[in-house]
């Protein structure tokens, strides 16, 4: 089997939740630098980017045979269409590039931008950013768009056949265990074929470290054995054919406010997670379609 790499590029975009279109301060919680590999920078082409991402793999002996150039920072559909198609074009040329995985805003693709991704060739993964299904969190958070913005742009593009994805954060203020289980409903209902969960990680210098710092009480925050249980709860609930690309995030510590586990490997996660999970004898959908708390 081919053994295919993620290489993050910055293609230079913004986002209208910091550019004055919504707002310029961002999402309470966003850093874009605690993202950020040493080898992806927008001054550089695309094609440095790509060159410069496997020469960092490879000095770390990561091998693979090629790479999904991964549209990461900031919003990647965040521009006029023409644009759009030189950027992805640029990557899709690259002799070592199968594919494009391109995370944006539910509320920034339209039709046209949609019906373009729908014809790249190769692998093509589109990653939407949805974080809550509460609008009074999307609110609470400054994330500029609503859940029906979620709704309306994961469907216009499951209806092109896109391999659509989403991304939510487990513990946003304000949100109970109990919401969270909640939201599977609602996930399921959406024609996503993976999602990618991460516990909340509250970084430095950003509004949700003040807003941390004066109501503390207002954050779930659970330790590791915590954390476990509440995914092992999410999985059982979420539909069995959902792809689970991702459980957990770790920036470096250096960029965390509040920290109260960090750093666990993503297999670890993996395996108490498994562990979890026998130890209940259950499985990713086993309460699924049973009725959610709420
Ligand atoms: S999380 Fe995304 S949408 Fe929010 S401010 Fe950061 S880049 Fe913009």
């Amino acid at each position: 089997m081919e053994r295919i790499q993620r290489l993050v590029i910055d293609a230079g975009f913004t986002c209208p939740n910091r550019d004055g279109t919504l707002g310029r301060g961002g999402c309470t919680f966003c850093d874009n630098a605690a993202f950020h590999p040493a080898y992806s920078h927008p001054g550089k082409s695309i094609r440095e980017q790509i060159d410069d991402g496997i020469a960092f793999h490879r000095a770390r002996g990561r091998k693979a045979d090629g790479c999904l150039a991964y549209f990461q920072s900031f919003t990647n559909t965040y521009g006029p269409v023409s644009r759009l198609r030189e950027l992805y074009g640029e990557a899709l040329s690259h002799p070592a590039v199968r594919g494009l995985v391109i995370g944006t805003r539910p509320d920034c693709v339209d039709e046209e931008k949609l019906d373009l991704i729908a014809s790249l060739p190769g692998k093509v993964i589109l990653e939407f950013g949805i974080e809550s299904c509460y609008d009074r969190t999307l609110e609470r958070v400054n994330r500029g768009h609503t859940f029906e913005d979620a709704r309306r742009a994961v469907r216009l593009s499951a209806e092109r056949e896109i391999d659509t994805r989403a991304h939510f954060i487990l513990g946003l203020p304000g949100e109970t265990r109990e919401m969270l289980l909640g939201e599977c409903g609602m996930i399921n209902e959406l024609p996503l074929t993976g999602i990618k969960l991460h516990q909340l990680q509250i970084l430095k210098g950003t509004p949700m470290a003040l807003e941390y710092e004066k109501h503390p009480e207002e954050f779930l925050l659970p330790d590791l054995p915590d954390y476990i249980e509440l995914l092992a709860d999410l999985l059982e609930r979420l539909r069995p054919d959902l792809r689970i690309d991702r459980l957990a995030a770790a920036v470096p510590p250096r960029f965390l406010a509040v920290s109260p586990w960090s750093g666990a490997r993503p297999d670890r996660i993996r395996t108490l997670l498994d562990a979890c999970l026998a130890r209940r004898g259950s499985r990713q959908g086993r309460l699924f379609g049973a009725g959610y708390p709420l």
